[in-house]
């Protein structure tokens, strides 16, 4: 079952290290998403059939993953990286799926709400326990194409990077000049090779 705010509070500080107003965000924000799709127990009953897109790397998508269940190494968490403090939860169940936003005015309404507290990460730690779903949130139906090597769960053929000889898992591979690359060969690498 979903627990009470405090509860998850308890959780995010153990498994982020802090306790920080990204991450009471990120509670509500996720809360917002599950209970939205009529999710009772996201991390327990209802784990299959969720799978959570976070458009930010920061505290609020650890968050996230404490209130979902959801995580990298289970498929469930995906990541894209746009910079933004929103999330989209779909259920794979009801072929359902919530986009939530985080409004770019909660700053602003936490410093309206709690003057007297001079401490930024206080005052908006506070103010995103009090303020409604609605002064913090801006939602969207959305639908979200889940290809079929992206769910949990997936087992397809594992396929070698004719140039590197790497292995590829979830078709990820590119197909190129007739030959099978894997992403980092057909020009998408992010690191350079030093030495072997
Ligand atoms: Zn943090
Ligand atoms: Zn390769």
């Amino acid at each position: 079952m979903l627990k009470d705010l405090d509860e998850y509070v308890r959780l995010a500080e153990l498994a982020h290290g802090h306790i920080c107003a990204g991450q009471i965000l990120g509670l509500r924000l996720a809360l917002r998403g599950v209970k939205l799709l009529g999710l009772e127990d996201p991390a327990g009953k209802d784990r299959k059939r969720l799978v959570t897109y976070v458009e930010i790397d920061r505290c609020a998508t650890d968050a996230i993953g404490v209130v979902t269940g959801c995580r990298l190494g289970k498929r469930a968490l995906k990541f894209r990286d746009f910079g933004k403090v929103a999330a989209t939860f779909c259920d794979l169940e009801s072929d359902r799926a919530v986009r939530v936003i985080a409004r770019e005015t909660s700053k602003q309404r936490a410093r309206e709400l709690f003057p007297e507290i001079t401490d930024k990460n206080q005052q908006q730690m506070k103010a995103y326990r009090e303020l409604s779903d609605e002064e913090l949130f801006e939602t969207q139906w959305v639908r979200v194409r889940i290809g079929p090597e992206d769910l949990p769960g997936y087992k397809g053929p594992r396929v070698t990077c004719e140039e590197c000889g790497e292995g590829i898992n979830f078709s990820r591979e590119v197909h190129r000049d007739g030959r099978v690359l894997c992403r980092a060969c057909a020009g998408e690498r992010y690191y350079e090779i030093i030495e072997t």
